[in-house]
């Protein structure tokens, strides 16, 4: 299948339309097409079809039992599709829709199992890009789209990284350019008595006490080697990786460097191709390896925008071992710190 690349250039108001309109159509007959969202790309597929949902599956090797989220372009389409929405939940969406954050409902009837992973749940959400917008009101209003890369592989935040995972299994591809956030959405599910975020994102839990009260974390995220599963099914998996070995070295600052400089001067005295991830702030104070900075400590939006950009770079470049800073700072800290640690495989030397 020839994959073909549609990018959307700012001004040109009526090419980008008939782009959107083309992308729409193979979404209402039952293909696939990678869009961009604030978050990451997403793999996208009408979320009413069940043959359509299968085929994300196909195309990213997900295993069958990880549901998907369903997009939505407007607050009527929610009833549709869900039921039991607490006033909690409404109260969320008025703050933080069209944005990063999916919530999860009772599902009705019409949404297939093939969208939901098997769960009599699903998992909502309505973006704030407006091709992604634009995307879901053309193609008839729900759009199924996990993350659109290889499973297990760093989601994608450009549409070259799309193409390196895609090209030649999806029909289209709509480049919107670099997507603002970086970070998968927050997931809070309402599908039970109190609130519970299943995946942290950009908005915290704070944010989210701010307006509901109390929302609980899932025991299964907090103490992610308790052995406890959490109960997003996507988060058991190995995720986010590199091809590279990422080790996270955490500690003081300047112990953090020394660490770091001897780590990578051994690996490259023993034959290996070593990277370093520190900031803008650290880079200078590295001397061995691929030195790449992921932004500044200033700005942690700044880290999470590029953390994926920069381990699928670090693939590029055939590096062996990276050794990374790591971020445990408040706000998107945290889910910063949980995609990490999970491209990690949890390894985190203490200094
Ligand atoms: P992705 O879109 O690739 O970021 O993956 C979607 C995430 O949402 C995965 O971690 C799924 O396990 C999770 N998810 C989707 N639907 C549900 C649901 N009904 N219940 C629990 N988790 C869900
Ligand atoms: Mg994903």
């Amino acid at each position: 299948m020839e994959t073909i690349i549609e990018t959307i250039i700012e001004g040109q108001d009526i090419q980008n339309q008939q782009k959107i309109e083309t992308a729409a159509k193979i979404l209402r007959e039952g293909g696939l097409v990678a869009f961009p969202t604030e978050t990451v790309y997403g793999l996208g597929a009408d979320a009413l079809n069940p043959a359509a949902s299968k085929k994300i599956y196909e195309a990213k090797g997900r295993p069958s039992d990880n549901p998907l989220i369903v997009h939505i372009s407007c607050m009527e389409d929610l009833d549709k599709i869900a039921v039991r929405i607490p006033a909690q939940a409404k109260k969320l969406a008025e703050h933080f829709w069209p944005g990063p954050l999916t919530m999860i409902f009772e599902k009705q009837e019409i949404v297939p199992a093939e969208t939901t992973g098997g769960l009599s749940t699903v998992a909502v959400r309505m973006p704030d890009h407006p091709v992604a917008r634009d995307l879901i009101q053309a193609a008839g209003g729900y759009i199924a789209a996990p993350s659109a890369n290889t499973s297990g592989k760093p989601s994608p935040t450009r549409a070259e990284h799309v193409a390196l995972d895609m090209d030649g299994r999806i029909p289209m591809i709509l480049d919107g350019g670099a997507v603002g956030i970086g970070l998968e959405s927050t997931i809070v599910d309402f599908s039970e008595e109190t609130p519970m975020v299943l995946r942290p994102g950009y908005i915290t839990p704070d944010m989210i006490r701010e307006v509901i009260g109390e929302v609980w974390m899932d025991p299964g995220l907090v103490e992610e080697d308790s052995g406890i599963h959490p109960k997003a099914p996507g988060m058991k998996y190995k995720h986010y990786a590199p091809k590279a070995e990422l080790i996270l070295v955490n500690g003081a600052q300047e112990k953090v460097q020394q660490a770091i400089n001897y780590l990578t001067r051994e690996a490259i005295e023993s034959g290996k191709n070593a990277g370093v991830i520190g900031t803008d702030e650290s880079c200078c104070g590295y001397h061995y390896g691929i030195i790449k900075s992921i932004g500044t400590r200033n700005d942690e939006d700044t880290i999470a925008r590029h953390l994926y950009g920069i381990l699928r770079e670090f693939d590029r470049e055939n590096v062996d071992i990276i050794y990374s800073e790591s971020f445990s700072t408040p706000r998107i800290g945290q889910a910063i710190m949980n995609r990490m640690l999970k491209a990690a495989g949890h390894q985190v030397i203490e200094v």
